[in-house]
């Protein structure tokens, strides 16, 4: 007999024919003369109800003692189900218990657990229906992101996560050592690289090398950043993506940006919607609504300069004073996107003073052309700008940073052959997750989460 998944099997209506499939136990219930199993494997949300008769040899042996978290084997037929609210049920030939799970200590019990309580059993976690459904959607927009960009026509570049060259500036970056390396012969220069390594901060700096050559790339992978803050938006290793994209100016890469949220968003709603709808239901009530207004809506774009005159009018006292120049803070983009606007906001123009060295420097002088994009419960989901593409310039922008010329001489070889003006963006891929299932906190939507003083296995 061919093992089937739940998925499928709760899609049929062949009523009579025999199937094999397995999962793990969610709740047993004895009535009279026999049991019902509620089964999950995985596949998808529901779970599938056994019958078990007590005529079945081990009934009173073994499916008597099955509890929460056993697995299970079961063959059996088909059949509507008569009770509400599910077509199919499974009438059990056999079932064969292949691990026991021991109710005395098996910590998911049948109540609703708190996130909090099921950060500390990460290895557990994922049997529960608010991470199975997370986990699923997490991997469908994954998929969708590759499919996008392959119908886009872009080349995936894995860009190195061991770099020597700190994309951000300093801070926070971890450091790579070989553990032969003693801190002495450290200080006498002797790194493995031949100089100081560390985990990538960003992708984007090789992504612009293949762009230079390739056009249009994008570099989805881990990322790493040392940053001390525990906050529901920040992780110390968290997957970005970032597209870069030569002959793209910053309005062609605002267009790129806006256009895959809003055919990643119709992805997930598309094929996850059973997931989706118990983060509508139980998460975020008014979810599903939100994001199709994200999809049928047009992105708000204000600059800079805007968004600081709509802060100071507001009337409203925010943690951090506002004036021309501060970098936006959490509460100040929140409020914009939430309460102003309601929709993903684009702000645009950021002083250049704040933003990295390789961002363009426009004619004023003073700003850079670079584009955040903002959404509501999060605040920013998107960084990216239109790289400065002159090679002057970037010189002069290296060297008020501070940045050692030398280090970057690869970097500036693209400004040297054949510059052109190019652009591109690092979307948070857990950002994105959040917003998409509406989970508060970062920590649930990636499977194994670092934060300071937290990495459990
Ligand atoms: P923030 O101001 O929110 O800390 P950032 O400006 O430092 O973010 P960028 O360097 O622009 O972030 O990185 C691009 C994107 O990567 C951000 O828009 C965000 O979605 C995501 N991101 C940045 N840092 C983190 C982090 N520590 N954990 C998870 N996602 C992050
Ligand atoms: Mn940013």
């Amino acid at each position: 007999m061919t093992k089937v998944r739940i998925i499928e099997i709760l899609k049929r209506d062949d009523f009579g024919s025999n199937v094999l499939v397995n999962g793990w136990v969610r709740t047993r219930r004895d009535t009279g003369s026999f049991s019902f199993l509620e089964i999950n494997d995985g596949s998808c949300l529901a779970n599938l109800q056994i019958i078990a008769d007590e005529k079945l040899d081990n009934y009173e042996q073994e499916i008597k003692k099955i509890s929460a978290g056993c697995s299970i084997v079961v063959s059996g037929e088909i059949q509507a189900s008569p009770a509400k609210g599910q077509a199919i049920e499974l009438v059990a030939r056999s079932v064969k218990v292949i691990g026991w799970a021991d109710p005395e200590t098996y910590p998911l019990q049948k109540k609703r657990h708190s996130f909090e309580f099921l950060r500390n059993i990460s290895h557990l976690r994922p049997r529960t229906n608010a991470l199975g459904a997370v986990s699923r959607v997490r991997s469908r927009l994954n998929f969708a992101i590759h499919q996008f960009f392959e119908k886009e026509g872009f080349v995936q570049v894995h860009t190195p996560i061991i770099t020597t060259s700190d994309c951000e500036g300093a801070g926070e970056m971890f450091q790579v050592q070989s553990t032969q390396q003693t801190a002495a012969t450290q200080e006498a220069g002797e790194h493995f690289f031949g100089k100081q390594a560390g985990l990538t901060v960003s992708g984007q700096l090789q992504a612009e090398v293949y762009a230079q050559a390739l056009g249009q790339v994008y570099a989805f992978g881990p990322t790493f950043r040392a940053e001390n803050s525990n906050t529901s938006r920040h992780l110390a290793e968290f997957w970005m993506l970032e597209p870069e994209m030569a002959f793209c100016d910053l309005d062609c890469n605002m267009l790129l940006a806006e256009q895959m949220l809003k055919y990643l968003l119709s992805d997930v709603i598309e094929n996850c919607q059973e997931d989706m709808n118990l983060f509508n239901a139980f998460i975020e009530k008014g979810l599903l609504d939100k994001l199709e207004n994200v999809i049928s809506s047009r992105f708000e774009h204000i600059t800079y300069t805007e968004a600081i005159e709509r802060l100071l009018s507001s009337g409203r006292k925010f943690e951090f004073p506002i004036k021309w120049g501060i970098d936006l803070q959490s509460e100040h983009e929140r409020y914009l996107t939430e309460e102003v606007f309601k929709l993903p906001l684009v702000v645009t123009d950021y002083p250049a003073a704040i933003k990295p060295f390789y961002m363009r420097v426009s004619d004023d002088g003073t700003t850079v052309a670079a584009m955040d994009i903002l959404v509501p419960g999060i605040g920013e989901i998107i960084g990216g700008s239109q790289r400065e593409e002159r090679y002057d310039i970037l010189v002069s922008r290296m060297e008020q940073a501070g940045i050692d010329l030398e280090e970057y001489d690869w970097y500036l070889d693209l400004r040297r052959y054949g510059s052109v003006p190019h652009s591109g963006f690092g979307l948070g891929f857990e950002r994105l997750v959040q917003f998409v299932t509406g989970m508060a906190n970062i920590r649930e939507v990636i499977p194994f989460p670092r934060t300071p003083g937290y990495a459990p296995c």
